[in-house]
């Protein structure tokens, strides 16, 4: 086992949107489940964009209807910018 917890693949240092520095201890996630409200910010059509707290055995995000995430958003700007595609999944 490795420790890679400053190693996330796939994340960029800065946001390809709006170029702000990616802080990954504080980026976002987007939330998976389909029976959440839309991003308060981004309206409606857009998933909700979260501070994730709790993660599954793979690192995932767990958005607040219980579903692992694997897209994350930058704080800034709240546009994606990652997929965690490369992680596994059980
Ligand atoms: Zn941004």
């Amino acid at each position: 086992m490795t420790d890679s917890s400053n190693a996330e693949p796939g994340i960029p240092d800065r946001c390809p949107h709006c170029g702000a520095v990616v802080d990954r201890a504080k980026v976002l996630a987007i939330a998976e489940g389909s029976r959440l409200p839309p991003d308060p910010i981004l309206g409606a059509g857009e998933s909700l964009r979260f501070q994730p707290s709790r993660f599954d055995v793979s690192g995932r995000p767990i958005d607040p209807s219980g579903v692992a995430c694997r897209r994350l958003a930058c704080r800034a700007c709240r546009l994606e910018i990652a997929a965690l595609d490369g992680m596994t999944t059980s």
